[in-house]
């Protein structure tokens, strides 16, 4: 813990102009706020954030900080990461939201994987505590939003074949699919939800 850095972000731009992925983001959404596995817990703590590749490029699309309760999201929710700092712990970013300060550990997998164009994060203790080592698994010590998360999932990417689910050992009930885009990204988790529970 002693090497913690806070996440943080300059936003380089005031507004993001266009989200195409936006109405299929929010139809995902709905899904997973139905299922709880994103919304807010019983301390109004919002969880759950999800992200979209801006095409062939390193950005991405990411829910804002503090959205996850939002029943429709508009642009003014999302932000657009266009930097990332794993080192500091630190994203440029465009859009009036900050983004998740989950938003590295989606760039990780970006980054690890060129085929990946949306990334889910829920939290579901039960597929959570089922496919904890069983799944490609980031430690305990990796907390939420840290660069050693970050750096984690690029090691298991370069470590094995990354069957599109990782659970975080040291996140409680964390969950992240990915897939070419969020449909598979949410089919990845609902084949899992069904294969572990
Ligand atoms: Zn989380």
């Amino acid at each position: 813990m002693s090497e913690y850095i806070k996440f943080s972000c300059e936003r380089v731009a005031a507004e993001i102009t266009s989200f195409e992925g936006l109405a299929e983001l929010n139809a995902h959404r709905r899904k997973l706020l139905q299922l709880g596995l994103i919304g807010v817990d019983p301390n109004g703590i919002g969880f759950g954030n999800l992200s979209v590749r801006d095409g062939a490029t390193d950005n991405f699309y990411v829910t804002g900080s503090a959205t996850a309760g939002i029943q429709e999201l508009t642009l003014a929710d999302c932000a657009k990461v266009v930097a990332c700092d794993f080192e500091r712990n630190c994203v440029r970013y465009e859009g009036s939201a900050l983004p998740s300060s989950e938003s590295l550990t989606h760039a990780a997998i970006y980054k690890s994987d060129a085929t990946a164009g949306a990334v889910i994060h829920c939290h579901d203790s039960k597929l959570w505590a089922a496919v904890l080592n069983q799944a490609p698994t980031t430690s305990r010590a990796a907390e939420y939003g840290t660069p050693q998360l970050a750096y984690e999932i690029m090691q298991l990417f370069k470590r094995t074949d990354v069957p599109k689910i990782i659970a975080m050992a040291g996140h409680e009930a964390g969950i992240l699919t990915f897939g070419k885009d969020l449909e598979e990204a949410f089919a990845v988790l609902m084949r899992e939800r069904r294969k572990w529970i």
